[in-house]
């Protein structure tokens, strides 16, 4: 079991409609890997009504895993102690989507240390991302990183038109923003990631919802023939089961 502190919240901003950042403060943070950005953490989000002290008990009990979803470090600033998390607000059935919309500066929440940033470096400097909106801070944090004459597509499926936000990346990264269409009027991640024309040599980071990403792993790995050294695709939610569920299907597809 990972080692898990408690961070305080120092600031909520609502980044867009469906995103919203929420500034974690905590002592451990400083000494968190100055390259993290882009990597993961665990959250353990405190059941309804405990205080800081019966969650302090909590933290350190057997209970732990229901409360406990992953998420992206898009910031950190290592002199402060603080991290930067965006949530998708997703609504309240899950614990996590739920804190995220009602945090207000003081909450408290307990995080992990990080683990790794996932994209490939690329040697032909060639990348391509395709992501939904629970994998975007993930890869435009590690985009963010890249050589400034990195080049490639960088692809997020968005909930609405108001969800585009803007990036640091290298000028050769283009940003294209997909409308997520019930309707299938308009064509989706996966068919728009079909319909290009691949170099061969590109960097591959394809993450978000467990089927469009098991289509494409597929694509990639057997149609394309894509080697492994140049794929991060990884599913980082499933509709209809809590984390703790998907993990248990990931494993069993893995
Ligand atoms: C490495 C990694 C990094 C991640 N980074 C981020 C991140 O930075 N930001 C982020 O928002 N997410 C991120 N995720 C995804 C996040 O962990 C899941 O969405 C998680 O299930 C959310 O927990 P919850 O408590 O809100 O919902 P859960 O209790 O896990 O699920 C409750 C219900 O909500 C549904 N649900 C879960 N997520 C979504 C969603 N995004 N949209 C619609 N329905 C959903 C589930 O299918 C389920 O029916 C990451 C996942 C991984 C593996």
């Amino acid at each position: 079991m990972k080692r898990f502190s408690i961070a305080t919240v120092s600031e909520v901003s609502h980044i867009t409609p469906n995103m919203i950042r929420v500034t974690l403060l905590a002592d451990m943070i400083k000494a968190f890997p100055a390259y993290c950005a882009g990597g993961h953490v665990k959250l353990v989000i405190p059941p309804i009504n405990q205080d800081i002290k019966q969650f302090q008990k909590f933290l350190g009990g057997f209970n732990i895993r229901n409360q406990m979803r992953t998420y992206t470090i898009r910031h950190i600033n290592m002199q402060s102690g603080e991290i930067d998390i965006d949530f998708v607000a997703h609504g309240d059935s899950g614990p996590a989507s739920a804190w995220a919309m009602t945090a207000k500066r003081g909450d408290f929440i307990g995080i992990s240390p990080p683990g790794g940033p996932k994209l490939k470096v690329s040697s032909s400097n060639q990348y391509l991302i395709a992501v939904d909106m629970t994998a975007f801070p993930a890869a435009a944090a590690s985009v963010e990183k890249l050589p400034k004459d990195a080049q490639g597509d960088f692809y997020t499926e968005i909930l609405s038109p108001d969800d585009i936000q803007p990036i640091n990346a290298p000028s050769g990264i283009k940003l294209h923003w997909v409308l997520k269409d019930p309707s299938g009027a308009n064509p989706s991640l996966i068919e728009t990631v079909k319909a290009l024309k691949l170099r061969g040599d590109e960097s591959v980071f394809v993450a978000g919802e467990y089927t469009p990403i098991g289509e494409l792993r597929t694509y990639f790995r057997s149609e394309k023939a894509y080697p492994k050294d140049q794929l991060y695709i990884s599913s980082y939610w499933k509709q209809g089961l809590i984390e703790s569920e998907h993990k248990r299907v990931k494993t069993l597809v893995a």
